[in-house]
């Protein structure tokens, strides 16, 4: 009998590490994410976690939000997040596909989102994204 043991500090991304080994790296600690998929997966952590201020910081510039507000009601609750495509970057430019599960006032949702990002400055930001629209639900 396997059982699979989820330690409550295993990091929400879903890499199965503790989150200090994993995305808290990044959110808390100094280093900042070698890797566009290593910023997608701890902004969704940061999202999941309620890391605003890390959010912010990773956003970039020109398409950052003024204000983040991740208490406001309705507040998601993030269940998981799959990583579709994730390609070599292209110079300074690179993309990840993902779905990210959520539960919103009791109501299981998907988001499938194809994010850019853009390398500056040493570090990785989220630019922007394309969200897939979601596949109708059957009649
Ligand atoms: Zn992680």
């Amino acid at each position: 009998m396997r059982k699979k043991h989820k330690p409550d500090n295993a990091c929400p991304c879903g890499s199965g590490m503790d989150y200090a080994d994993c995305c808290g790296r990044y959110i808390d600690g100094e280093q900042s994410a070698p890797t566009a998929l290593a910023l997608m997966k701890s902004r969704y952590t940061a999202y999941a976690r309620g890391a605003q201020a890390y959010l912010l910081a990773t956003w970039h510039a020109g398409t950052r939000p003024q204000d983040l507000d991740l208490a406001a009601a309705p507040r998601p609750v993030w269940l998981g997040l799959e990583i579709i495509a994730a390609p070599p970057a292209a110079g300074d430019g690179a993309s990840v596909e993902f779905v990210a599960r959520y539960k919103l006032c009791g109501r299981a949702h998907r988001l499938h989102e194809t994010s850019r990002f853009v390398f500056e400055q040493g570090r990785w930001f989220y630019l922007d994204g394309d969200v897939h629209p979601a596949r109708k639900p059957a009649a």
